[in-house]
């Protein structure tokens, strides 16, 4: 259970961000939505009974100086640009590192001194498959996300003594609109059917030839929130049907 626990999702109003906040209210928390799309985040708040920060978190400088009440806080906030390196926007991949490694050190940083004083924390960081393995045309995505797996790691040693625990959670796909866009895209270009883009595609290296849930990684969320979980840190918890075995 998570009765009287107050938690910070970001990206709460759509895709698994969405079905976190709703499984962390369903296990009795206090959640705050954080997303730059405001009506999104309002609904999903509504829903939950829970509060909306409207704000864009790629707009790092403004993180600077927060300060975060929370006992658990998931960064989940992402989007996906791709290219191949040789023609990838720098500006594309500076915002991905803003949104997906620099916002999560802000954040963690905001949040940290309030924990420690608890003497309680739970950090969830949406990682991915490719926080482990690499695909091509995913330079920006592979390395923000690598490079949270190690920021991770490093929350996990300090925040040990301090009964804060800081994981990933590694999905493969996800039935998200983040997924759906890209599925499209695909079959677009490809000119093959959406079917055969994720026989083909996206569940290429997947032993289990379908697509996760939502909800089936807020499961697991609920679970490294949970004081069950105290041992549970410094680890990647993969959800990808196999694809990081192979
Ligand atoms: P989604 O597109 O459904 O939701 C992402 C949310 O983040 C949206 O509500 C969006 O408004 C918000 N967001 C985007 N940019 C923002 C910004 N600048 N400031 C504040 N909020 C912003 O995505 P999803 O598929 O649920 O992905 C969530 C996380 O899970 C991401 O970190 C993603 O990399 C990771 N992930 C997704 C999959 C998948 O297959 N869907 C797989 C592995 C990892």
């Amino acid at each position: 259970s998570l009765a009287g626990r107050r938690a910070v999702v970001t990206g709460g109003a759509s895709g698994i961000g969405a079905a976190i906040a709703r499984a962390f209210a369903g296990a009795g928390a206090t959640v705050t939505v954080a997303d730059r799309d405001e009506a999104a985040a309002r609904a999903v708040a509504e829903e939950v009974g829970g509060d909306v920060w409207a704000a864009d978190l790629s707009d790092v400088a403004a993180l600077e100086d927060l300060s975060l009440d929370t006992d658990i806080l998931v960064n989940n906030a992402g989007i996906q640009r791709i290219n191949p390196v040789e023609e990838f926007v720098p500006e594309d991949w500076r915002l991905i590192h803003r949104l997906m490694l620099e916002a999560p050190f802000l954040l963690t940083r905001a949040v940290l001194p309030g924990m420690y004083e608890r003497g309680f924390g739970r950090i969830i960081n949406l990682s991915s498959a490719h926080g482990l393995v690499a695909s091509p045309f995913k330079s920006a995505y592979v390395a923000a996300k690598h490079g949270l797996q190690g920021l991770t790691k490093v929350t996990a040693l300090e925040g040990g003594p301090h009964g804060v625990t800081a994981n990933c959670i590694n999905p493969g796909y996800v039935r998200t609109p983040l997924v759906d866009e890209q599925v499209a895209d695909q079959a677009a270009s490809r000119g093959i059917s959406e079917e055969e883009v994720l026989d083909q595609v996206f569940l290429a290296h997947s032993a289990v030839k379908r697509l996760a849930e939502p909800e089936e990684v807020a499961t697991l969320a609920v679970w490294l929130a949970s004081d069950a979980a105290a041992v549970a840190t410094g680890s990647s918890y993969s959800l990808d049907g196999g694809w990081a075995a192979t």
